[in-house]
């Protein structure tokens, strides 16, 4: 939290306009100084990043950056709620500048009319104190990751899809990264971004104003900031579900130093040709319920166990696999002691991860070393898409292999 000695003084307007912030003894003066000394940059200035940016200009930022290169569009005003008709054409930075303005006429604005690039995402990220990630692509949330990771910088994460949204805030220092808990892209063919799938207009800014209020109390210093927890939002059933994620300590990203940290940009490829068989999450679950005694081995990494895993299931990561195949001669059992113990060689096994991707080079790996691909299984979509029974794996860890 900034010292209250380097943050300016506000202003006759700023006393009159803030009263409602001023008046809370928890928020009060102090924090208004605070945020009036606070910069955030808004990556997006679409769904999440009208509503985010409106409510920080209204709140009192002192500095806000607006990264996007589009220009305003028809399709956008079903959601995009800081543009307007009387801006279609204009750069989504001016567009959304014009309405904070006129909220707030202290605002510094600084507009950055790019993409996010390896190039420019260490430069950009390095001169605001929060980060706020509004993107509606996989390769741009990666490189916000890692860039922030390696600046030490909290990267308030927002994500909508259909009906759907997820909220945290990920700061390596204090906690798990967004790589901590998918380390990978998925393939293109398991990553509809809204385009394809649609969202309903008003979820974007549900979320869009949740991480405003995460960037309003990194910056103010109060309340308990969403690091470490994750907050699902579900519109249609109208429920919000806080779930714990926990740093991964072997996470290609936040467990390396700073330094060793390299930005890319991730290629969304389609997976590798299939090996095996495949079932769907509704089938998977039927053959379940039906009392098959079927071999579930969950291949995601403790972090995301913590968050549930199929009933039943076995847990076995994938680097662990990964390195006890290493010891493993090519066709024959894996040696005594080898946690590859609970993976028969001779009867049906189904493999999930979070998204396909991890179960679908485990399943490939297997077969490599001699597990006959008949009997390997991967669940099409992984626990993204399961919506059967989860269980805490606590009460798993003693299942025998
Ligand atoms: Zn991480």
């Amino acid at each position: 939290m900034r010292d209250l000695n380097a943050c300016p003084e506000l202003n006759d307007a700023e006393i009159r306009r803030f009263g409602r912030h001023l008046i809370m003894p928890e928020f009060g003066i102090e924090g208004q100084r605070r945020l009036k000394a606070g910069s955030v940059l808004l990556i997006g200035a679409g769904g999440l990043g009208c509503p985010a940016a409106l409510y920080l200009a209204a709140a009192g930022v002192g500095r806000i950056g607006l990264v996007d290169p589009d220009k305003v569009e028809e399709t956008n005003l079903q959601r995009q709620v800081a543009h307007g008709y009387s801006t279609i054409g204009v750069s989504k930075t001016e567009s959304a500048a014009r309405r904070m303005l006129d909220l707030n006429p202290d605002l510094v604005i600084e507009h950055h009319n790019v993409f996010l690039s390896v190039e420019n995402a260490l430069e950009l990220i390095s001169r605001y104190d929060v980060v706020i990630d509004g993107t509606d692509n996989f390769p741009t949330r990666y490189l916000v990751n890692d860039a922030c990771t390696k600046l030490g910088k909290p990267n308030v994460f927002g994500g909508v899809l259909r009906f759907d949204g997820q909220l945290s805030v990920f700061d390596a220092r204090f906690g798990p990264c967004y790589r901590c808990l998918f380390p990978e892209p998925p393939p293109v063919e398991l990553a509809p971004n809204c385009a394809e799938a649609g969202v309903l207009g008003v979820l974007p800014g549900t979320i869009g104003a949740l991480q405003a209020t995460e960037a309003v109390k990194l910056l103010s210093g109060i309340g308990r900031p969403m690091i470490g927890r994750m907050l699902v939002y579900d519109g249609l059933d109208m429920s919000f579900d806080t779930i714990s994620i926990a740093k991964n300590p072997a996470c290609p990203c936040c467990s390396k130093p700073a330094s060793e940290i390299v930005l890319k940009t991730e290629q969304m490829v389609c997976s590798a040709p299939q090996v095996g068989n495949s079932v769907t999450a509704e089938a998977l679950q039927a053959r379940l319920d039906a009392g098959e005694d079927l071999v579930v081995i969950d291949v995601r990494n403790p972090a995301e166990w913590a968050g549930g895993v199929i009933p039943g299931a076995r847990l076995l990561s994938k680097p662990d696999i990964e390195a006890a195949l290493r010891e493993v001669t090519h066709g024959s059992a894996p040696p005594e002691g080898s946690p590859l113990a609970v993976i028969p060689r001779a009867e049906e096994v189904v493999i999930y991860c979070q998204g396909g991707v991890r179960s679908a080079a485990v399943i490939r790996a297997l077969a490599a070393a001699g597990y006959p691909a008949r009997n390997l299984t991967d669940l099409t979509g992984g626990f993204a898409v399961w919506r059967g029974p989860v269980a805490s794996p606590s009460v798993l860890a003693e299942v025998p292999g």
